[in-house]
């Protein structure tokens, strides 16, 4: 097979895409399902020494170590050399950090740290490092703390003046957001939002205002639901489903929420993990017609009051303004 540049230079970089397949960016193992074609462990690590790991030892402390979302290529190289310098990893699932350091060579110990067991393993931590041991904390998939476990552990950690520090990498909130095609000026992640909806729609009531590009991760099972909550909550923005990230399939499907919810309600839910995206209130001052529509629709469910705020969260146009049109819309004047 004639190789190009491109393909010839990946290889080079360590990519593990076999000759003669498909030149899909990510077209590599993922978390999963380890890839049987990838070069023995030993000769990844190797790989990766000339590149410039640095060989110096680790300072005592805790490390705070990104891992990949989905594509395991995406570890970083400081990521690789606090994972192999420390002398123990705590991390949520054994099996799948294990898998990690399999696929580069790394055998270190290993202990669950999660949701579950963070308050009996928390002082087992602290004492780590009181001892000034070089302790890493990683998530299943990402940066640890976002929307995972670890914060406690930060804070107990600054509370005895002990050293922390951040090996940044891979995180599916700031990856769906570049994908997106929203704004990325000013953005706010809120995380997973309530499963019930009487409570998701009154969270997202409180974000309805914000002047940023919105981020919420959410399972895929619920995908359609939440998307039509936001429409009729946030209003018909644009927005960005971003699917299996840094993976085979990834996706990125771009719309209005009512479509993006429509879809997904015809087809299904998808496979895999996804984040959602949804650009700011639009500042666009609606017509006249159009408001009054949107606040007759309001009245109908709202009072007076909240029926003004909402539209005025939506369309950032004046509560005062809004109120005195409805307050005349229920009196009958139109
Ligand atoms: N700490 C992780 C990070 O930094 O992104 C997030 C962990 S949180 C428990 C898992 C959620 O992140 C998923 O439900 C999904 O919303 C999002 N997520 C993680 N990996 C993803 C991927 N490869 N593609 C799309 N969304 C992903």
């Amino acid at each position: 097979m004639r190789r190009t540049a491109k393909a010839t230079g990946a290889a080079r970089a360590g990519s593990e895409r076999k000759a003669g397949s498909s030149r899909h960016p990510n077209r590599r193992p993922d978390a999963s399902k380890p890839d049987p074609r990838a070069p023995p462990v030993s000769d990844a690590a190797a790989r990766l020494q000339p590149a410039g790991l640095p060989q110096t030892e680790l300072a005592p402390g805790l490390y705070l170590v990104a891992t990949p979302i989905g594509n395991l290529g995406d570890i970083t190289l400081r990521a690789l050399a606090v994972l192999q310098g420390a002398d123990r990893i705590f991390c949520e699932d054994t099996r799948v950090t294990g898998k990690l350091l399999a696929r580069y060579g790394i055998s270190r110990s290993l202990a669950a740290y999660h949701d579950h067991n963070a308050e009996q393993m928390r002082p087992i931590v602290l004492t780590a490092l009181r001892r000034g041991e070089r302790v890493a904390l990683v998530s299943d998939a990402g940066t640890p703390l976002v929307s995972d476990p670890g914060y406690k552990l930060v804070r107990a950690a600054l509370a005895e003046d002990l050293p922390i520090t951040a090996i940044p990498g891979p995180n599916a909130a700031v990856t769906a957001l570049i994908l997106s095609g929203l704004s990325p000026d000013a953005f706010l992640f809120a995380g997973f939002l309530p499963p019930r909806q009487a409570a998701r729609r009154r969270a997202l009531a409180r974000w309805a205002a914000v002047e940023a590009t919105l981020v919420f991760y959410e399972s895929t099972p619920r995908l359609a639901e939440s998307l039509a909550d936001m429409a009729e909550v946030l209003g018909n923005r644009e927005a960005a489903v971003a699917r299996e990230l840094t993976k085979l399939h990834e996706e990125a499907r771009r719309g209005r929420l009512t479509d993006i919810a429509a879809h997904y309600r015809l087809a299904g839910p998808p496979r895999g993990e996804a984040v959602v995206v949804v650009a700011p209130p639009e500042c666009r001052e609606p017509d006249q017609t159009e408001v009054d529509e949107r606040l007759r629709a309001a009245l109908a469910e709202l009072g007076v009051r909240q029926a003004a705020s909402k539209l005025a969260a939506e369309t950032g146009m004046p509560r005062g303004e809004l109120y005195r049109r409805a307050l005349a819309m229920r009196d009958g004047e139109k």
